[in-house]
């Protein structure tokens, strides 16, 4: 058990440094695959000993080793936070297909969020190969109604609200609504559209409020959707049994 979870961990941190050359480099149009990581700041190759996640950032105590430029919290950060992910996927489903399921659909979510974080913007890349392996995944769960339901759902109530906001909600988020509905499915799609609303709309009333921001001001609502969605990808039948409780 205990190397199980460390192997997991470790994995982890090892996709998390790919997803953050996917941050990186998706939204500046960098080609990801074949070209050698390098500093932003001076432009040197990374060697090795550079890249080893977490590590590296701690043993060069967050600076470039050739130009000692700082380098962002943000991406020790995403590798520790995919470490965790793996952890508690294999926690919950051993080594099964909900594993692979659960850790594919967090990795691209973080890689959205990060990059709607930055730039405002839903990357169309990790997007379409959600849908695909979502896809797929359909198929091997052969789950089909109801996930007919959640792809159907999700993004309607997304439509809605774009109408009725006129426009304060982005055509992005409509796009990663699919996502949603296709990985969480029927019923759990409800929870998620109702936590999201909570963690999401909380925080901009807040920000609406204190006037950090008007209603012109663009709100990166994806990173909401995206922690909702894990959320409910783990505890959403406790969730609904919990809600049904209350109600009996
Ligand atoms: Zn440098």
């Amino acid at each position: 058990m205990i190397f199980n979870i460390i192997f997991n961990f470790i994995l982890g941190t090892i996709v998390g440094s790919f997803l953050n050359v996917l941050i990186y480099r998706l939204p500046r149009k960098i080609e990801v695959v074949y070209s050698r990581s390098f500093c932003p700041e001076c432009g040197h190759k990374l060697g090795f000993f550079d890249l080893i996640p977490l590590l590296s950032y701690i043993l060069l105590k967050g600076k470039c080793r050739y130009c000692g430029a700082k380098i962002s919290f943000i991406y020790p950060l995403i590798e520790f936070l995919t470490g965790i992910i793996f952890v508690i996927s294999f926690i919950y489903y051993g080594f099964s297909i909900f594993y692979l399921k659960f850790v594919i659909f967090s990795s691209i979510l973080i890689v959205i969020s990060i990059i709607d974080l930055k730039t405002m913007e839903i990357v169309d890349g990790p997007l379409y190969f959600g849908l695909f392996m979502g896809v797929i995944f359909l198929l091997i769960e052969k789950n089909y109604i109801n996930t007919l339901y959640g792809v159907i759902i999700a993004p309607l109530i997304f439509f809605l609200i774009i109408v009725l906001s006129k426009g304060g909600m982005g055509g992005g988020d409509f796009k990663l609504s699919f996502l949603f509905g296709l990985y969480l499915s029927f019923p759990k799609i409800i929870p998620w559209f109702f936590l999201s609303f909570l963690i999401g709309f909380i925080p901009a009333i807040y920000l609406l409020i204190t006037k950090k921001a008007t209603r012109k001001t663009p709100l990166p609502f994806g990173p909401f959707m995206a922690i909702s969605g894990i959320i409910v990808f783990l505890f959403g039948n406790q969730i609904i049994r919990f809600y049904n409780n209350l109600m009996l």
